[in-house]
């Protein structure tokens, strides 16, 4: 996603651009694929920073602009309603921020004035500063959020969505995440994410910029401190001005002919997910399931680190496709029940394939055992009833399919905000630049290209 937006980006003011592509499918984490004749996106739960036509200063009006793409293109149909939920209490959010606000209300009458002013500081806050230093999310938010329930309760969205980093995030970050998921919100084109990646690909093409598809590179060959040659896995060897590189800061660096092959092992991100995918023969709000995201966790605390354990099934991610506004009678012509769990990449990656299948299959049912805990109505004992069909995903697919290194979705806990390598004309974009999630893939790939390229052409 951060690579097409900088492409489209830097095609649009006349630079001639090539997009190299390891994978044969487009979109990177953000992907879909056919199986059995089912389609699949393959992470897309939610397009965050959601907002009403109209609505001016967002980031979502920001990336439109930038791109010179029509919002309608995207096709981005609002949530219905998600909620957060913890033993015994419960906090329902939705893309109109008041309905969070009467939660906290009703569930902690002491905290509201607190929560307004933790809002009024994170709206006077800006987060895309490419200088900023970080800072702990947990100290500076607890100065505001007193109870620390409400706090675990507030992070574990933002964390999910967002954090690379294990039991706090940079404030930075969680200002932008507080924005994208409570003050915007959740959406998603009824097609899922091959809409927005169609939407991509076509501007990008009719721009004149190209692609090569199952061609990543191989080797950054240096010299004079600078990105000399890229050699490609098919041999070829190519020369850029500028090169800009979304698969991640070691996985950049390890390509680089002037450092160790083994180099930047402390940077490597340590937090992966599993996901388990049922496919039900009915709408899950024909069971009474209406929600768009259930984020839960039953543990006192909320633990957000990489597990001793393959899983830690204690805390994550409900979440149901078909529960969005997608108008004029449309709904998607199955259920889909999407659990997704922190997941130990070391563990799975350990793993021979027999003990991994067995694995597989034995994570599922205890992932959607733990899932139906947060069901409301509570659900039929198993559900088998209603499942057609099964799919999951481990770290060790992430790490298969996008060479992100330990699986690590969010990447490096570290990140380079201002995208500044070793070498003179290589920056970095996408996950460790710093801007997570989908808009913020491709708002990194547009303020490095800006930043990097066009300021200076
Ligand atoms: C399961 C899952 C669910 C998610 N759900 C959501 C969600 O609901 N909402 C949301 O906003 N975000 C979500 N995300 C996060 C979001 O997908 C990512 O933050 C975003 O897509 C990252 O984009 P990127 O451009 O930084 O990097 P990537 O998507 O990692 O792109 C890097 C690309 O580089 C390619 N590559 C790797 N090595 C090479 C090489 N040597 N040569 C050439 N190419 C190479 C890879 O194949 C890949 O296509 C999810 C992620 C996952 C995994």
């Amino acid at each position: 996603m951060s690579g097409l937006a900088a492409g489209i980006r830097l095609a649009l003011f006349g630079h001639k651009v090539l997009i190299l592509e390891r994978h044969n499918a487009p979109g990177g984490l953000n992907s879909f694929y056919s199986f059995d004749g089912r389609k699949f996106d393959v992470g897309l739960h939610a397009v965050t920073n959601y907002v009403e036509k109209g609505v001016k200063g967002t980031p979502l009006g920001k990336l439109f602009r930038q791109l010179r793409i029509r919002r309608e293109d995207f096709g981005l149909c609002p949530q219905m309603g998600s909620r957060v939920s913890f033993p015994g209490i419960d906090l329902r959010f939705t893309n109109d921020v008041a309905v969070l606000q009467s939660e906290i209300e009703r569930e902690f009458p002491r905290q509201i004035d607190n929560f307004r002013q933790l809002v009024r500081e994170i709206e006077t806050h800006d987060p895309f500063r490419l200088d900023d230093i970080e800072t702990s999310a947990r100290e500076t938010v607890a100065r505001f959020i007193t109870d620390p329930l409400l706090l675990d309760m507030l992070f574990c969205p933002l964390m999910y969505y967002g954090s690379a980093r294990e039991m706090d995030m940079d404030f930075g970050q969680f200002a932008i995440m507080f924005k994208s998921i409570y003050l915007e919100g959740f959406a998603r084109p009824f097609d899922g994410v091959r809409r927005i990646i169609r939407v991509l690909l076509a501007r990008y093409r009719d721009l004149g910029g190209e692609r090569k598809m199952k061609c990543g590179v191989r080797k950054i060959h240096t010299s004079n401190g600078r990105a000399h040659e890229l050699l490609l896995d098919d041999g070829q060897t190519i020369t850029a001005d500028h090169v800009l590189s979304s698969i991640g800061r070691v996985e950049t660096e390890r390509l680089c002919d002037d450092l160790p092959p083994e180099s930047g092992k402390a940077n490597i991100g340590r937090l992966s997910f599993i996901e388990t995918i049922n496919i039900f023969d009915r709408q899950p709000a024909e069971l009474g399931w209406e929600d768009t995201i259930i984020f839960f966790n039953d543990h006192e605390r909320f633990i957000y680190a990489r597990p001793e354990d393959l899983v830690d099934p204690r805390s994550g991610v409900i979440c149901f496709p078909n529960n969005y506004q997608y108008g004029s009678g449309q709904t998607l012509a199955e259920g889909v029940f999407r659990v997704t769990c922190m997941a130990d990449f070391d563990g799975w990656s350990a793993l021979h394939e027999t003990e991994y299948r067995a694995a597989k299959k034995i994570w599922h049912e205890k992932l959607a055992h733990k899932a139906m805990e947060f069901l409301k109505p509570v659900p039929p004992k198993t559900l088998d009833d209603c499942t057609i069909y099964r799919d999951m995903f481990t770290p060790r697919t992430i790490k298969k399919y996008t060479g992100h290194l330990g699986g690590a979705v969010y990447g490096a806990s570290e990140k380079v905000k201002n995208g500044h390598t070793h070498l003179q004309n290589l920056y970095l974009c996408g996950t460790d630049q710093g801007f997570l999630g989908i808009i913020g893939a491709m708002l990194s790939g547009i303020s490095m290209a800006n930043y990097h390229i066009l300021r200076k052409t």
